[in-house]
């Protein structure tokens, strides 16, 4: 319990995502009773019926509550933040071509097919695989079929050497939607992070495998709701696995989305440049200790000017003007207008401020050698922040 109880207040910790969209999940992509229809077929739901009896008391509920932890949205209440919003002098629009993707890749979803994703924790899933047991970065492949692996491998790299920290044992990892047809690596997951015996886990499993095979939607869990994210986290203890190390995530559903919408060619650096902004923070110790809108933007505002420093650097990515106006429109995009929840990012706007100005800081300086250091760098970003802020 303890190690889980660890587990899920690190996930409750926003600031470790890209994107607050996981959060939000379950509201934006519930849709309207008129939109349902069957789809699932009888035979399959028969099959899952007799699985979900042979279920010992209770471990449904168990799912869904610690699931909770990671979607944690009330429709009620985020209605009534979006009338608010509508009256905020501030205009916030969150209506970006990868939002617009994202929702026409949920057409053909209704409540049973949500309805199965949730009660199975399947949004989880790949998410806590790769946390607690991708702990090396040899042999990891990127995207569905290895489409980013040589980029991301080397800008990992070349991350390494261009920021002053003590990055040597940072693991970068993959997360990939596919595991939901592994029926071992989902026992483990389950066993490890829900708190459940085996013999259930395997059962559990069976209905997953069930599921990815047999409903259409979901892809063979290639569909990118399982996998819409990237996030850093700080080593901890994890007993009985041992160390769990200073890691990065990189999902294939976040950076399919980014391709389809034609950023494909800076987005996965552009998003593994800010995760490695954050395993910047955790070693200078930059994340406060209160959970606040205005601490989680400021951070993740932090982690893109981080990222456009080091995207636009000559020693670094040196991206010309041209890649630089698509890797400024990635942040654009993965803005949000959730301002009064913890896990909101910045708006669309602030964040493509933020790095603006670590591009500009880049492309300015008079010694275009010189590599400002990781402390010096967020000195200059604090005196900034009120300036995105006000965006
Ligand atoms: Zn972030």
């Amino acid at each position: 319990m303890k190690h889980l109880n660890r587990l899920t207040a690190l996930f409750a910790c926003s600031f470790i995502l890209l994107t607050s969209c996981s959060k939000e999940t379950e509201n934006s992509i519930r849709p309207s009773a008129t939109q349902q229809s069957a789809q699932v077929t009888s035979t399959t739901r028969e099959k899952i019926n007799q699985l979900r009896a042979s279920l010992p008391a209770g471990v449904e509920a168990k799912l869904k509550e610690r699931s909770a932890l990671l979607l944690q949205t009330d429709p009620q209440y985020r209605e009534k933040v979006r009338s608010v919003l509508a009256i905020e002098p501030t205009a916030c629009n969150d209506n970006t071509p990868v939002n617009q993707w994202f929702d026409q890749q949920l057409v053909g979803w209704n409540n049973e097919v949500i309805g199965y994703v949730l009660d199975f924790a399947m949004l989880d899933l790949p998410t806590y695989d790769a946390l607690v047991f991708e702990n090396s970065s040899n042999g990891q492949t990127f995207g569905v079929n290895g489409e980013y692996t040589q980029t991301l491998t080397k800008t990992f790299k070349d991350l390494q050497r261009f920021w002053n920290i003590q990055s040597a044992d940072i693991v970068l990892a993959a997360m990939h939607g596919n595991m939901l047809t592994n029926r071992d690596r989902i026992i483990r997951t389950y066993v490890a992070v829900y708190d459940v015996d085996p013999a259930t886990a395997g059962i559990l499993a069976d209905i997953v495998t069930m599921l990815a095979d047999e409903i259409p939607q979901y892809r063979d869990g290639n569909h990118p709701i399982f996998t819409f994210n990237a996030f850093a986290q700080q080593g901890f203890n994890f007993p009985p696995y041992g160390r769990i190390p200073d890691k990065i995530i990189m999902g294939d559903g976040i950076m399919d989305a980014f391709a389809a919408t034609g950023y494909g060619d800076v987005a996965p650096q552009a998003i593994l440049a800010h995760e490695f902004g954050h395993q910047v923070q955790f070693q200078l110790n930059l994340f406060g200790t209160v959970q606040s809108p205005e601490a989680t933007r400021r951070t993740e505002l932090m982690a893109d000017a981080y990222a456009a420093y080091y995207l636009s650097h000559a020693r670094g990515a040196a991206m010309q003007w041209k890649r630089v106006q698509q890797f400024l429109g990635v942040f654009f995009n993965i803005g949000d207008c959730s301002i009064t929840s913890n896990g909101h990012h910045g708006t669309p706007t602030q964040r493509f401020a933020a790095a603006q100005w670590g591009y500009n800081l880049a492309n300015d300086a008079q010694k275009q050698g010189h590599i400002l250091s990781s402390q010096e760098f967020a000195r200059l970003f604090e005196a900034q922040l009120p300036v995105f802020v006000k965006k």
